[in-house]
């Protein structure tokens, strides 16, 4: 089970500045269990963000938002709302919001942070997408995580070095920053990275500290 928590209310008005129409996901899988994203959170954060001015869209509660095929085949059903809104606030843990912008050409925020894995790492069947950081920066790397997927977990990227959009650690996987630059280019968002990350604070991760795991 993926430990996860809502970010503060303040935190995801702010991602959804300037946005009218968004459409919500949540999880009936560890983000239920942990209420941070379950039916009663989004119904509640739809209820909310109305309150607030916004449009909710729409909304769509997965099994496990994990799982990528799941995941494009819900999502299918929600393709005209989906289309509609400005963008899709996702209430899962790091890997939920990273498949969800995989299949969807669509800016999309995320809602929690994750906090421990509790021991297990979902559906995601390549590789390791999340490494329970507890204040996840997602928002500004258009949904790919820089923290699992480089090799020298760099918060503010690229290191200068990858060959061929490869890592120079790692020649047999993408340079990660390679990806969030395509990624921000297609959505027409490269200025988020004109924001510098600061250096993280691991002590709001339920795990003992900065990452040591390598993507292989
Ligand atoms: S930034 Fe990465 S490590 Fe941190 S919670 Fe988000 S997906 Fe997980
Ligand atoms: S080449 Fe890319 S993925 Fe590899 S360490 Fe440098 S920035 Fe990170």
């Amino acid at each position: 089970m993926l430990i996860s928590e809502q970010k503060p209310l303040e935190e995801i008005l702010n991602y959804l500045d300037g946005e009218k129409n968004i459409f919500l996901i949540g999880c009936k899988g560890c983000a239920e269990g942990f209420q941070s994203g379950g039916e009663k959170q989004v119904l509640e954060m739809s209820s909310t963000l109305e309150e607030q001015g916004k449009s909710v869209v729409g909304f769509s509660l997965i099994d496990m938002v994990c799982n990528e095929t799941l995941t494009r085949m819900k999502l299918k059903a929600h393709k005209r709302e989906t289309e509609a809104a400005d963008s899709i606030l996702v209430l899962t843990c790091g890997i939920g919001v990273q498949t969800v912008a995989e299949v969807v050409n669509k800016v999309v925020h995320p809602g929690c942070n994750t906090l421990s894995s509790g021991g297990a790492h979902a559906e995601w069947k390549e590789a390791e997408r999340c490494l329970e950081c507890g204040d996840c920066m997602l928002e500004f790397t258009g949904g790919i995580c820089p923290i699992a997927r480089c090799s020298k977990h760099l918060l503010n990227g690229p290191c200068g070095g990858s060959q061929d959009g490869k890592c120079e650690v790692n020649a047999d996987i993408p340079c990660a920053w390679q990806l969030i630059i395509e990624r921000l280019t297609e959505l027409g968002q490269l200025d988020r990275l004109e924001k510098l990350v600061p250096p993280k604070n691991w002590n709001v991760s339920l795990i003992a500290g900065p990452p040591v795991r390598r993507l292989s």
